[in-house]
């Protein structure tokens, strides 16, 4: 109780709180051109009392942003940074409940657009993510895991189709709302392609069904070797409603001569069979034909399971790649041969089997749709590899013609459900999609986002509520994090060598040690908090070394003694305020006027921020070396001011350019 209300009462001050603003000299200098002046403000700074609660915001941190599922990425790294592992996991869970299959499998867009990637590397989030469900899954076994409980019982059942992470995710939360669900799952296990796609060196199956059964133990029904082929008949049964994520199963056809060969497989048929203990029609030479994460794993496989010479055929060049730059390096280092720029054009017979490949190279040509490069076919340049085994991997679709009439809306050219990406609605009222069925082959968090939204969107549907906003994740939490760490680089788990790799499928990432975890959490820069943690990045970025900001730490918390602006030098260009990834710092439009007069500019603002080479070069570096403060509007093109008090009016221009 008494942390509630200290929560309640800290973000009345957070909300409440005048900000601080800073105010400037009027003009003193004669020589330079006239100048505009707005405010800069900061709102919040991060004290002892803030330090380490949440405050609730509508803001987003770009991490957060990008996940696929949302995940309160910033809240869960700051809990994982002050060691409060236990509540971290229960963060994770609001939003994903397999963090032990993603925290190893998930390609991570989050860190792409990590805010610290801008300064160094982006903070490891999907390692630390691994650390928080590890330490549970420990916790677990020793009787002490998150268990969460549902908060009511209701009487609709839903039937879930399928048991991929779509699946899971849909009937998790499903259940946490109290639920009665039933999956039904065509295989003999559950985990869709994460059981039957993914191998075990990237993903062991005793991690994957620690997570299966947690979701089991909410009460979830789990009918394996169930395979649905009508709806209606499910609606016939009493279900109020239907979840469809069925996943995209159907390997497409590479469309050349040969196909029909002995010695061709489709490349997720392989894995399956190896992952269910089947023996394949693999031999000894394979060419694996596709550039993503089915095609390396296919090779990788092909490799653990006696293959001699194993190729990657990829028709564009690595940098295009769609599997993971991880994997491929992983792969290369393995001994697979990756043949880039090249095409299989022919599968070459002798009787019924396969006997070689004939492949065209190419060049890349014109960008396509997707921005990607297109592979242009280099005439004469076919060549031959011996190969007895050609896989295919270049994609897969959904194997659905079983809701054929079923008055679920089938887009016509992807062969996917067609869904509301939101709300996981079909054409049919209670029917609801979501994963690879309506994604197209896609990743596990975008099929487990999707799980989630739907589960929300089929509560709202059964209890009468607003199916367009049962989604919205706003309000947010925003963890007020005490630690900082902005020197430290980005921390690395161990990994077996390629040697040992190749020959097992033994987990080969081993993940962070609970002390590279901490250290790792405090690389966060708490971004959208709207409170200033005294990172120094504004100090850092300001091109004429106008911001001083004094701040330290003990092991408690850190402090910021003083956070100073030379007003003298300041060329009010704004970059500080653009860069301070909390978003305390910021100013009235009014200040920033040289985003509109770039050509004013003596260096363009891009010029004097990202490249800092350039920056060194020109002598802009630190330490402090105040430069002069440059003219940023020409005299010649005067502008209108006024001043009330400190904060000044500006009007148009003869050009009509105005502060937006
Ligand atoms: C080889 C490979 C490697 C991959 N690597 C990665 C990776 O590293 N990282 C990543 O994020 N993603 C990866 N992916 C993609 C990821 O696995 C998928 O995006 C994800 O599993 C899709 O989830 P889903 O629940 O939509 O479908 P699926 O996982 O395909 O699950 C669908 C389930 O529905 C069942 N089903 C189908 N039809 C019926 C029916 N009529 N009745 C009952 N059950 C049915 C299927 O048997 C299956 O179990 C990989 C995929 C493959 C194939
Ligand atoms: S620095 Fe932290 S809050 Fe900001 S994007 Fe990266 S992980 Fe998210
Ligand atoms: S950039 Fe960092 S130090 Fe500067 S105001 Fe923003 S949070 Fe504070």
């Amino acid at each position: 109780m008494f942390g509630i209300l200290k929560g309640l009462g800290i973000t009345f001050r957070h909300v409440f709180r005048k900000p601080i603003v800073f105010q400037y000299p009027d003009e003193k200098r004669a020589d330079l051109a006239p100048r505009f002046r707005g405010e800069l403000k900061l709102r919040e700074i991060m004290g002892e009392d803030a330090a380490g609660s949440r405050v609730q915001t509508d803001a987003m941190p770009p991490c957060m942003a990008t996940c696929p599922s949302n995940m309160k990425i910033r809240e869960y790294v700051g809990l994982v940074s002050m060691g409060r592992f236990d509540e971290a996991i229960e963060v994770i869970k609001e939003d994903n409940p397999l963090p032990l299959v993603c925290g190893r499998v998930c390609p991570h867009p989050c860190e792409g657009a990590c805010r610290r990637g801008e300064r160094d590397e982006p903070v490891a989030i999907n390692p630390i993510k691994r650390f928080a469900a590890d330490h549970d899954l420990k916790m677990h076994l020793a009787g002490k895991g998150f268990k969460p409980k549902p908060k009511q019982t209701k009487n609709q059942k839903v039937a879930v189709i399928g048991a991929g992470p779509a699946g899971l995710t849909c009937a998790y939360y499903l259940a946490l709302r109290g639920y009665p669900v039933t999956i039904l799952e065509r295989l003999p296990v559950a985990g869709g392609m994460l059981a039957v796609g993914i191998p075990d060196y990237r993903l062991p199956k005793d991690i994957l069904q620690a997570e299966v059964d947690q979701i089991v133990a909410l009460g979830v029904e789990l009918k394996l070797n169930t395979s649905v082929e009508s709806i209606d008949k499910l609606f016939e049964e009493g279900f109020g409603a239907v979840f469809i994520g069925v996943g995209a199963h159907k390997p497409m056809k590479l469309e050349i001569e040969g196909e029909d060969l002995q010695g061709v497989i489709p490349g997720e048929e392989f894995l399956m069979d190896v992952a269910l203990g089947k023996k394949t029609a693999m031999g000894k030479k394979v060419a694996v034909v596709g550039g993503g994460n089915t095609a390396v794993d296919c090779a990788r496989v092909a490799l653990r399971e006696g293959a001699k010479e194993v190729y990657i055929l990829y028709r564009r060049t690595r940098a295009e790649m769609p599997a993971h730059h991880i994997e491929i390096e992983d792969a290369d280092e393995e001994g697979i041969n990756l043949v880039y720029l090249a095409a299989p054009v022919k599968i070459i017979g002798k009787g019924s089997r396969v006997v070689g490949v004939e492949c065209q190279k190419m060049e890349l040509g014109e960008k396509d749709k997707s921005g990607r490069r297109r592979p242009v076919p280099i005439e004469g340049s076919e060549f031959v590899l011996d190969v007895d085994t050609v896989m295919s991997a270049i994609s897969r679709t959904p194997q659905i013609d079983w809701l054929e009439g079923s008055g679920v809306e089938i887009h016509s050219r992807w062969g996917t459900i067609t869904a509301n990406g939101k709300t996981g609605e079909t054409s049919r009222p209670g029917v609801f999609a979501g994963g690879d069925v309506s994604l197209g082959a896609n990743i596990a968090i975008a099929a487990i986002g999707g799980g989630k939204r739907a589960a929300f969107s089929i509560d709202a549907y059964l209890s009468g509520g607003d199916i367009k906003e049962a989604h919205i994740p706003r309000p947010i939490e925003a963890l007020v994090k005490p630690l900082l760490n902005v020197d430290e680089s980005r921390q690395e788990g161990a990994k077996l060598g390629a040697d040992e790799r190749k020959k097992s499928y033994v987990e080969a990432e081993l993940g962070l040690t609970q002390e590279q975890a901490l250290l790792e959490g405090e690389r966060c820069l708490s971004c959208e908090t709207r409170t200033c943690i005294g990172c120094r990045i504004c100090e850092e970025n300001c091109p004429t070394n106008s911001i001083t900001v004094r701040a330290g730490q003990d092991d408690k918390v850190r402090r910021i003694f003083t956070w100073d602006l030379a007003g003298d030098t300041c060329i009010y260009c704004g970059i500080c305020v653009e860069n301070c990834p909390t978003k305390t710092l910021y100013h009235s439009h009014k200040y920033e006027l040289a985003e509109h007069v770039y050509s004013n500019f003596s260096k363009h603002k891009d010029y004097l921020l990202r490249d800092k080479s350039l920056i060194e070069q020109e002598g802009w570096s630190r330490p402090h070396k105040h430069v002069d403060t440059m003219p940023l509007l020409s005299a010649d093109k005067p502008r209108k001011l006024t001043n009330e008090g400190w904060e000044m009016k500006v009007e148009a221009d003869e050009e009509g350019q105005v502060e937006s």
